[in-house]
């Protein structure tokens, strides 16, 4: 397993539609895995294959943590948060339902956050890597990641759902954390973002 430098905001791999994987091969098993290392580094909640350079239909979603985040504020002040990544093989959105407004972040838009209009309650699909179709119907920070990884595969970012004013101060942030990481001591965000 290894760490795969993460793509940032502007670049093509971003905005192209990935495509279907057709059989799970040795390569999409290595992807897979190396997506889990490069998600747990990042400390993030979610990550689409787009943005670590590939363009397949491919997420890994941190189950662990969303448990966690859906739990009760008393219990949540008494449980561990554990990494379980997912990896879900062709994910769709198959039902949505309501409006929900939620603030984001994105490991391709590093150094900026916004409240993001999504669906409330969605149903989603996708294929495990022994061939089992799975659904599942979330709502809250579930349904929003899924929206958000599913978004990557379809060549959009969060912030392409906003308004232009706010794409083009995203834009900026990112190239500027971009040029922190030059004199920046945090040598894992360098690695993340292929700063040598
Ligand atoms: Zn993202």
């Amino acid at each position: 397993m290894a760490i795969r430098p993460l793509m940032v905001a502007g670049s093509p791999v971003l905005k192209k539609k990935a495509a279907p994987v057709t059989s799970v091969t040795p390569e999409i098993r290595t992807l897979a895995a190396d997506m889990i290392e490069t998600l747990k580094a990042a400390n993030g909640l979610g990550l689409a294959a787009p943005q670590v350079g590939e363009s397949v239909r491919l997420i890994v979603l941190d189950r662990g943590y969303l448990a966690w985040d859906a739990l009760p504020d008393e219990e949540r002040k008494h449980t561990t948060c554990r990494y379980e990544p997912d990896v879900l093989v062709n994910p769709e959105i198959i039902a949505q339902e309501g409006i929900y407004e939620m603030e984001e972040g994105c490991l391709s838009v590093p150094g900026y956050r916004a409240p993001v209009q999504r669906a409330a309650r969605v149903t989603y699909r996708w294929t495990t890597f022994d061939g089992e179709v799975r659904e599942r119907s979330a709502e809250g920070l579930e349904a929003v990641a899924v929206q958000h990884e599913i978004d990557h595969l379809d060549g959009v970012l969060f912030i392409d759902r906003l308004s232009r004013v706010k794409r083009n101060i995203a834009v900026g942030k990112v190239k500027k954390f971009i040029a922190s990481l030059d004199e920046e001591e945090n040598e894992t965000a360098r690695r993340l973002y292929g700063k040598p």
